[in-house]
């Protein structure tokens, strides 16, 4: 006999589900589709042209909240170290004009500790009209803002990936509303209080840098995180390990950049297909480590 599906079963069936999984469920199907259409709309419009999916820069190197084992190496950073937005201005328009980028992350350190963040913001804004721009939080200082702060936000269509810790568990409904109330759009920030408590490193360092190399990169997480620093691209965050030569006073040999003044696009392929000496110092097949969130104690072990 053909079953009569009634508007009363479907309800059951959702009540069934929690109202609140479906409304995840839909979140995030929905989510996915608006990337999708990004996605195919950013290729359309750089049709033609060399491109990156990501890649991440530092407004700053220092931090305000300083993780134990931060894979930028920000905790060993222990004077304020802001990106000059001058030098910043040349190399990302250098950089537009040879490859397009997809995403764009402005980070640190803690990015809104820099005095010019809004400028920063505007010049990637102009020199990347097509990409998805994220400011990278760790929430800290959200609540302080100055009103031009989310009015550059809004006006560029820069989003905001805040990285939820422990120290703000009490301000976290705050935060939300405060967000909302500027239209600020939001990405990752709604992970559940379970990966709050954890700490994810994605660069666990063997000291003696006797891994095999072309291992490392084959399994290697970070490899696509592709590091502009001071007019040079890095094929990951390893590029920051001078952090630690100079704190702990070591000498690991610090990878080699893509200087972006020197090389055309079509070099910078094959260079961050490749492994770098570097990755001899990490450990291969070895899955990120993940530990209850604490503040650094800035000891080499932290990063081993
Ligand atoms: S908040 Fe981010 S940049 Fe700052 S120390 Fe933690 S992981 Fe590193
Ligand atoms: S040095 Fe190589 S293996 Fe290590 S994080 Fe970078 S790309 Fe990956």
């Amino acid at each position: 006999m053909k079953k009569v599906v009634t508007k009363r079963h479907i309800l059951l069936q959702l009540r069934r589900v929690h109202y609140m999984n479906l409304y995840k469920f839909l979140d995030r199907v929905l989510g996915s589709l608006q990337y999708r259409s990004f996605v195919v709309w950013f290729y359309l419009q750089n049709l033609g042209k060399l491109w990156i999916p990501y890649l991440e820069t530092h407004l700053c190197d220092h931090c305000n909240l300083n993780c134990k084992s931060c894979s930028h190496f920000c905790p060993l950073v222990t004077e304020p170290t802001f990106t000059d937005l001058e030098q910043y201005t040349r190399d990302i328009r250098t950089l537009s004009k040879k490859l397009a980028i997809r995403t764009i992350r402005l980070m640190g350190g803690e990015p809104l500790l820099h005095p010019q963040v809004n400028d920063f913001m505007r010049v990637t804004r102009e020199a990347y009209p097509h990409s998805r721009i994220f400011i990278v939080t760790n929430g800290l200082l959200l609540l302080k803002m100055p009103n031009d702060f989310w009015e550059t936000l809004r006006q560029y269509h820069i989003r905001i990936h805040w990285s939820k810790y422990p120290p703000l568990r009490d301000k976290f409904a705050e935060i939300y509303k405060h967000l909302k109330k500027h239209r600020a759009l939001l990405e990752f920030g709604e992970m559940s209080n379970e990966d709050i408590e954890c700490f994810h490193s994605f660069s666990p360092f063997s000291p003696n840098g006797t891994e095999d190399p072309k291992q490392a990169f084959k399994g290697c997480m970070s490899k696509g995180c592709v590091n502009l620093y001071r007019g040079k691209l890095y094929t990951c965050p390893a590029c920051y390990v001078f952090r630690a030569n100079e704190y702990f006073h070591a000498n690991h040999e610090v990878p080699e950049g893509w200087d972006i003044y020197k090389y055309s696009g079509k070099e910078l392929q094959s260079f961050l297909n490749k492994p770098i000496p570097f990755c001899r110092y990490c450990h291969h097949g070895v899955h990120p480590k993940s530990f209850p969130w604490e503040v650094s104690k800035r000891k080499a072990e932290e990063w081993m």
